[in-house]
């Protein structure tokens, strides 16, 4: 046994320190990013803001609403093909380009994956995410996937640590995704013991991914735009959300009425919910490690969306970065031991 001495952090233990700026307003911030991926060679432009790929998040009508903020979706793996077929019909060229072919690591998984990618050419993300990344198997499959897709940009996950960032980088992965255990609905940490720190979590696969020429996703954790723009500032390229952009209109959960209140269910994908719905409940080797709760049902993603890039741009005139690639280069995070003022709860 061994212990690392060294502290690692979450968003709540820092806060950004203010830093002179020549910047007059939040207007002036600009969010998008241009990346080449690594593999694929493929280019994209957009704020790199990403919709989980959870049943009541990664929904086709939150992909329509976020690519008019030029936002990503990693859409669920749950459609079907004809839903896919439906969709891509629908689908403008734009909307296409900011959405994640979700899959698993089955060869079902695969064959599904490849009928849906040959639907257009604008589809270009493969989002492979299992919830522990360490798996030998995931690095074989990515190795597959990437010799049957050369020119797509393939997105692997979920790891936290700088070697894992760097083995699924050589094998094919364009973007790594990053968190184990941070999650709104994840309760991985008190089932299994397991986990790891988010912003360290993404400082260290950050700094390990772009040694290679590849990308991170930090996923999982944060719970307000201070944190996303936290998660950005450590030096994640991607931010994916979420609790943050569930119970809404475009989430695609039912809508429940209690008390005379309107709620949305929200569960984690390994949650029995999620297991009841997709496998025919928990299998008997395992335990759920996702929590379902209700959610205050909030209206339209647009709101929501709106007020959280509102945040990362003021983050971004506090600490001088005009864009948002400058905002890792000009944060010098201060360790906290409290973070905001709750005399009025
Ligand atoms: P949030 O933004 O809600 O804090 O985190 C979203 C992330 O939580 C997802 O992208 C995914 O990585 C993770 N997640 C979703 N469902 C589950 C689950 O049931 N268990 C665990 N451990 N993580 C989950």
């Amino acid at each position: 046994m061994r212990i690392e001495q060294e502290l690692k952090l979450g968003f709540k233990d820092v806060l950004f320190r203010p830093k002179r700026s020549t910047l007059k307003s939040r207007s002036q911030v600009d969010l998008s990013r241009e990346f080449t991926f690594k593999h694929s060679g493929e280019k994209w432009s957009g704020v790199p803001v990403i919709a989980a790929n959870m049943d009541s998040v990664g929904s086709f009508e939150m992909a329509k609403a976020l690519s008019e903020h030029q936002v990503l979706t990693a859409v669920h793996k749950h459609y079907s093909v004809a839903q896919w077929q439906t969709f891509v019909a629908g689908a403008s060229e734009k909307e296409l380009s900011n959405v994640m072919v979700s899959s698993g690591t089955s060869d079902a998984d695969f064959e599904k994956t490849q009928q849906i990618l040959a639907m257009s050419q604008h589809l270009m993300f493969i989002c492979i995410d299992i919830a522990n990344g360490y798996s030998e198997h995931l690095v074989e499959f990515v190795g597959k996937v990437r010799t049957a897709f050369p020119n797509k940009v393939i997105i692997a996950g979920n790891v936290v640590t700088g070697d894992m960032v760097e083995e699924l980088i050589l094998a094919g992965a364009d973007i790594v995704k990053v968190g184990i255990g941070p999650g709104s609905v994840c309760t991985t940490r008190v089932k299994t013991g397991v986990g790891y720190p988010q912003l360290s979590a993404i400082i260290e696969c950050a700094d390990a991914a772009h040694g290679l020429g590849g990308r991170i996703i930090g996923d999982g954790g944060c719970s307000c735009a201070g944190d996303v723009a936290k998660a950005f500032g450590g030096g994640a390229d991607f931010v994916m959300l979420g609790g943050m952009l569930a119970g809404h209109e475009e989430s695609g959960g039912e809508v429940i009425e209690k008390d005379g209140k309107q709620f949305m269910k929200f569960y984690g994908m390994s949650s029995q919910s999620a297991m009841d719905k997709h496998s025919g409940g928990v299998a008997k080797y395992r335990a759920a490690e996702g929590k379902t709760v209700l959610l205050p049902y909030r209206g339209s993603v647009h709101d929501t969306i709106s007020d959280i890039l509102g945040g990362v741009r003021s983050t971004c005139t506090y600490v001088g970065a005009a864009k948002l690639k400058e905002l890792t280069k000009r944060t010098t995070f201060i360790r906290v031991q409290e973070q905001e003022n709750n005399v009025f709860g």
